[in-house]
Formats: structure tokens, sequence, C-alpha cells
């Protein structure tokens, strides 16, 4: 579906140069996903049940505007619970925490509600059933090794491989490691992956595994979920016919990285990750007559609104949505907030 937007050119005021037209294309979708929007529920929600503070163990979500908007109705975020004074609610980021932290919640007696997104929790069962269930009557306890594919030190990676016991899973973080990678027991082999990852990149890895493992067990292709996969297909529908393609979203989020990267590869001239509309710099538009816009899972949509409005102070715009497919997917809160 595409929609095209038609803005008047202001009239130039006596002496003035009319303002130049650029024309913007919108990537759809883009911004929010589910999960980001039920944990920040999650935080809102506990604000208004046991008033500020609420503590949150690392960001919610990888998004500064996002961060700062609930520490102004009274969030405060900590790297670790040992900042949590023992009669705060805390809150567990989207990203997924190690079994070690409701375990030690649970021994400071902490009340504590955990905004993990559903589609990571599936991945944390997933490697619990692989663990639990080698094939009857094989060596050794019958457990399978999980290869992970991810990114060393991103919380979800760090989360994922934190329910199983240290030496269960192996991190796999390119198609080099993949070629290199000696499991102990190449029969008793599974694999899973980050959510936000590369979904070129990540088949890529999965066929060497699979190449080199054929009895490996794992998901039919692998576990990006719908928001990053949908987010990536519509990048790649605008990159091609962009001069400059910039991403909303922070340096820290992956899936933001991740489509930054994928317009490049699809064809951008040039592709930017930018936090804020502020860090626009003029210069990146010379020469620019077509920009594409996007925004990571984690980017408020106002995020976009007020990049275009930044560009309206220099140009007449001509807006065009690439829509390559609708979301209607909404998760439900926590069964004790539900109520
Ligand atoms: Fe969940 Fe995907 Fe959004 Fe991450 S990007 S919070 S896995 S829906």
């Amino acid at each position: 579906m595409d929609n095209m937007q038609e803005f008047p050119a202001p009239s130039a005021a006596a002496g003035t140069a009319p303002l130049a037209q650029l024309h913007v294309l919108l990537a759809g979708p883009r911004g929010f996903c589910a999960g980001v929007d039920r944990a920040i529920r999650i935080v809102e929600e506990a604000l208004r049940r046991h008033g500020p503070p609420v503590y949150v163990r690392h960001e919610i979500v990888h998004n500064r505007t996002v961060v700062e908007a609930l520490e102004a109705q009274g969030a405060v975020f900590v790297e670790e619970l040992d900042e949590v004074p023992k009669d705060a609610p805390v809150v567990f980021s989207a990203h997924g925490v190690p079994k070690s932290v409701p375990a030690e919640a649970e021994r400071r007696n902490l009340t504590y509600l955990d905004a993990t997104c559903p589609l990571v929790s599936k991945v944390h069962r997933e490697v619990e059933r692989h663990f639990g269930n080698g094939p009857a009557g094989s060596s050794g306890s019958g457990r399978r090794h999980i290869l992970m594919i991810g990114h060393a030190g991103h919380p979800e990676v760090i989360g994922t491989m934190g329910q199983l016991p240290p030496g269960a899973m192996t991190l796999v973080q390119s198609a080099e490691e993949a070629q290199a990678i000696q499991p102990a027991n190449p029969a008793l082999l599974a694999f899973v992956t980050q959510t936000t990852l590369s979904v070129d990149d990540t088949a890529e890895v999965v066929d060497i595994l699979r190449r080199r493992f054929p009895l490996m067990q794992g998901p039919k292709r692998e576990d990006i979920c719908y928001a990053t996969t949908n987010r990536q297909a519509a990048v790649k529908a605008i990159a091609a016919d962009a001069d400059l393609v910039v991403v909303i979203g922070s340096a820290n989020s992956s899936n933001s990285q991740r489509l930054r990267e994928v317009a490049e590869r699809a064809g951008a001239t040039r592709a930017v990750l930018l936090p804020t509309a502020d860090a626009l710099d003029w210069a990146m538009l010379d020469g620019v007559r077509t920009i594409g816009i996007t925004a990571g899972a984690s980017a408020p949509e106002i995020l976009v609104e007020a990049l275009l409005d930044r560009l309206r102070e220099r140009f007449v715009l001509e807006i065009e949505e690439r829509v390559v497919t609708t979301e209607d997917v909404i998760f439900k809160l926590p069964a004790e907030l539900a109520t």
C-alpha cells in the first residue's frame, strides 16, 4: 500500500528563496512493537498502583526518550538489584533476565514485575526444553548443548544464556564462528537466536550450522521476532530509492542498528542512526533529493514526527509511506496487573 501526501509549498517571504522540495519515504511498519508497548505499560501500571518510586532494572527498552518520560513519572532506573531498596517494587526490562535475577529478588523479598517480552520468554522456554530433552538412550546426560546466535553483552543474550547453568550454551556471533566451532558432541546440539538480529545474516549462520551439524535441533528458521522481520522488510522497500536513510533509534538498540545496516545493504546511498531529530546535521542533506525514514522497535512515533518537523524548517516535504505489512499484535499485561 502506498500513501502519498502532498504538502503545499509555503509562499516565500519577500526577498527569500523558496524552500527546496524533499521527497520523504516513510517505512511501514516502523517504531514501537508489541513487546515494547507492553513493557512501558507495565512500568506505568506499576507506578499507578504502587506510586513512585518504581525501580526498573536496566533501561526498560533501549530508548532514552522513553526512559526519560518514565523517569519524569517516578521510575528509577538501576543496573542491579542491590540498588533497589527493600520495600520498593522493581520491574525487569523487556530484554529478559538470567534466572539468578528473580531468584535474588525472591531471596530479598522484593516485589518484582517481569516485563520480558513474551517472544523472548518463548526463547527461554526453548532453551530449557532442548536442555532437558536429549534423545532417550543417548550417551552422557542426554542433554543438548545449545548454540545461541547473537551478540555478546546484549542484555537479551545475557538473559537467555542465564536460563541454563554455565557451560550449557555457546554464543555464536558470526558466520566465521559458525564455521570454526567444535562442539563436544555434534549429535546432541540445538540452536536458538536473539530476537533482534539481521534476518539475512542469521540465515547464513543457521545454514552453516545446519550443514555442519545435520542433527542439530532448533526453530524452522530462527527466533527473530515479527517486529524485527517486518521493520527490516519495510526498510528494504524504501532503501534503494533513498539517497539517505535515517533510522530513529538509540545506539544501544540492537534492532535499530540492524535497520541501519539493512538499509545500506539494500541500496541506500547512506544510512545513519539518530537518537532524536536534534542530532540531524544539515550537511547530511547536501545533495539529498529523497530521504527514507524508519524507527527501531523501541523508538516512539513522536520522534519521527519531530524529525519531519525539523525537515520542514528547510524543505517542502512530499511524503510517501510504503507499508509492506500491517501489524495487530498486542501482548497482555502480566496476570498480577491485568485486573
Ligand atoms: Fe519483543 Fe521483538 Fe519487540 Fe523485542 S523487538 S520487544 S522481541 S516484539
